[in-house]
């Protein structure tokens, strides 16, 4: 095996899921200041399918530079949803504060079953891993949160890089932080950011936790089964 053979991870839905994803975090804040409501999560969502800057991958981010750039543009969102759902503008404004706190903490997040088993079995056998994720600028401390951190030998994420996926940048950047691998695979949940966007920069690519009705080369329910491809599809050097 080469020196620095690199698996890249995506994150949400692939290493680990939120409970409740975004408009979970939305009603987590309304809770936390003790509004009564009836809202449910599918409330939110019809205000929560754009504006987040994946929504939009052809385009670049970097003037989202820092965290308070990155979440202003956010909380627009936010904002936009409570008052779109009968809130006034001061307590909107207050609540998309207190979402995006709900949002980030780490014990929101639960990794697969498979996750650590996974990662180890693939260290191992001297893959090095990275996660690659169109996230939040928060998304090392969520890591470092989960324990995942003594696993990995990078993290991007796409806040900091200005760039999402599929965008052929963000694995340009990928494959340099990881010292251009002389083999590397993709793995992720989303065909389109994931699987499509690794293969077209020449990264095979593992579609896990989700069937497509597309023609997937590698596809596994479980990291485990993912694991398996990598081994039984990559050339072993001595
Ligand atoms: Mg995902």
């Amino acid at each position: 095996m080469g020196e620095n053979n690199t698996i890249f991870w995506d994150f949400d839905g692939t290493l680990a899921y939120r409970e409740g994803g975004w408009s979970g975090a939305l009603l987590e804040a309304l809770e936390k200041e003790g509004i009564e409501h009836s809202f449910r999560r599918d409330d939110f969502k019809p205000y929560l399918s754009r504006g987040f800057p994946w929504h939009n991958p052809e385009k670049s981010h970097l003037h989202l530079s820092t965290a308070e750039k990155w979440w202003a543009a956010i909380k627009e969102i936010f904002i936009e949803a409570y008052t779109g759902l009968g809130i006034s503008q001061d307590k909107a404004e207050k609540l998309a504060g207190l979402a995006r706190i709900s949002y980030v903490e780490p014990q929101s997040f639960r990794l697969y079953d498979d996750t650590i088993k996974t990662l180890r079995r693939l260290e191992k056998q001297n893959w090095k891993h990275v996660i690659l994720s169109n996230h939040v600028p928060e998304l090392h401390q969520i890591i470092r949160g989960l324990g995942l951190e003594s696993y990995l030998t990078g993290c991007i994420s796409s806040a900091e890089a200005g760039f999402e996926k599929p965008h052929p940048e963000i694995f340009r950047i990928a494959l340099l932080k990881a010292n251009h691998p002389s083999q590397a695979w993709m793995v992720g949940d989303n065909i389109k950011a994931d699987i499509k966007g690794a293969n077209q920069s020449g990264i095979p690519a593992i579609l896990v936790h989700k069937k497509s009705r597309e023609e997937v080369k590698y596809q596994a329910d479980s990291l485990s089964a993912a694991a398996r491809i990598i081994e039984e599809n990559s050339e072993i050097e001595f």
